[in-house]
């Protein structure tokens, strides 16, 4: 996303099913394949992911 994604947004480059549309691409940015998935993050679920996320978000934020 021009000038990265802001904390709390839905990337562009997810498609319906919430795969990432430049995961084999050289263009992925290399953050995004720094973020190294882990049970604990992922969780039982969708929504324990995208509280962990958050959680993550607002300890690293400015
Ligand atoms: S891995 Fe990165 S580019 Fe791909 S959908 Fe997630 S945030 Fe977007």
């Amino acid at each position: 996303m021009e000038g990265g994604k802001p904390a709390g947004v839905r990337c562009v480059q997810l498609d319906a099913q919430n795969r990432c549309l430049l995961f084999a691409s050289p263009l992925r940015p290399a953050v995004c394949g720094g973020l190294q998935p882990s049970s604990e993050m992922c969780g039982p679920s969708q929504a324990h992911a995208i509280r962990w996320l958050a959680a993550l978000e607002q300890a690293t934020s400015p």
